[in-house]
């Protein structure tokens, strides 16, 4: 499933948050692994229309799809060029699919920042630069291994462009420019080479509680990071709202003047930064949301659920889950045509319902 990795400078507020991440305790009794490895957070993408589906199919159980948050870097100025810091911590986020920069917004001063006052856009920079470094590191190490490849292997055509593509990269970042935001680089070439700076970006400002209403400041904080999603929320009442049950959680959320935890916010943005979408399955046993990407076939969407279910499709009964709930049920839904029979080249819809059918 999708894995984020979470950086920023100390004290921004990274542990508050990634332990109400792991705190999540419904989500942890139906995931397991979220409470064997310490270090991966679990959390799950609300989703409204799984409750609804529950309620038509008699479903025991709710499972929606989840973003894991694998692990925490703390990053200081110098983290690349110091002693083995930057790289060692940097491990686990290379895995990750895209990186969370919190960012600290809030004034407390009994915290103290690393760099003397709170400053956001100092600290995006910081960062930021700190992670350029880490690319160019790691780029360094690799281009003489690249250079002979290409040489040896003269007529190999991906040794030569592979270089060619770490060359330019190099390029870019040393005029201090994520490779992200670079044109006419062949990224996917250098995939094997894990580098930071390649993956998206997901900004998230802690605020304190009384900062989190006041639009002009949020307008002034998104525009540090657009045109990437910001996100807005308070460590420390997410750390409280793990813990609350979910109607309490409401009521506090609502009294800061909010429709929506930042976990949750977190995982939807997640969710949309990475171009990925749903899809839903019911029955009696469980409602259930699935992982794929934007332009997914059915059979490619069935292989998420099982290998099998990929390699012996036959077909997919498909109904979109507005048509679902406009028609009541699957029956009516059938008498009323909506119900598809899909073949393999059918590329799937965010939100539909589906039934698949395979040899084994
Ligand atoms: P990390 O070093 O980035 O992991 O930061 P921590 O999560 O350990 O937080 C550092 C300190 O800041 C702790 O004392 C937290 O309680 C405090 N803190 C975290 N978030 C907030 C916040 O939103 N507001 C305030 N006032 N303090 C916070």
């Amino acid at each position: 499933s999708l894995s984020i990795g979470i950086v920023g400078l100390p004290n921004v507020g990274k542990s508050t948050l990634f332990n109400a991440l792991t705190k999540n305790d419904a989500l942890a009794a139906n995931y397991p692994f979220a409470t064997i490895e310490p270090n991966v957070g679990v959390v799950g993408v609300p989703d409204a229309r799984l409750a609804k589906l529950a309620e038509i199919f008699g479903s025991a159980k709710i499972l929606p799809a989840t973003v894991d948050f694998v692990d925490i870097a703390g990053i200081v100025r110098g983290a690349s060029t110091g002693e083995g810091l930057g790289n060692k911590f940097l491990a686990n986020i290379r895995e990750s699919d895209a990186i969370c920069q919190v960012i600290r917004a809030f004034e407390d001063a009994d915290v103290t920042h690393v760099d003397g006052d709170v400053e956001p856009s100092r600290d995006i920079e910081t960062i930021n630069t700190e992670l350029i470094l880490a690319d160019l590191q790691t780029l360094e190490k690799a281009v003489p291994r690249l250079e002979k490849d290409a040489k040896r292997n003269a007529k190999d055509k991906n040794a030569q462009e592979l270089l060619k593509a770490a060359r330019s990269a190099q390029e870019v970042l040393d005029e201090g420019v994520s490779l992200s935001q670079a044109k006419d680089i062949d990224l996917d070439r250098l995939r094997e080479l894990s580098l930071l700076t390649v993956k998206p970006f997901i900004y998230v400002f802690n605020l304190d509680s009384d900062e989190l209403a006041d639009e002009a400041l949020r307008t002034k904080l998104q525009e540090l990071v657009s045109p990437a999603e910001a996100i807005f929320l308070d460590a420390k009442i997410e750390a409280e709202l793990a813990e609350l049950e979910e109607d309490e959680a409401q009521e506090l959320l609502e009294s800061l003047g909010q429709t929506e935890s930042g976990l949750a916010q977190l995982a939807r943005v997640g969710f949309s930064t990475l171009g990925l979408q749903t899809y839903l399955t019911a029955g009696p046993k469980e409602a259930r949301a699935w992982t794929i990407k934007q332009g997914d076939t059915a059979p490619e969407a069935a292989g998420v659920i099982h290998t099998d279910f990929q390699r012996g499709f036959i077909k997919a009964e498909v109904v979109s889950y507005d048509d679902l709930v406009e028609a009541g049920d699957m029956q009516s839904a059938r008498s009323a045509g909506k119900v598809r029979i899909e073949g393999k080249d059918y590329v799937m819809a965010d939100g539909d319902v589906v039934e698949f059918r395979f040899n084994v």
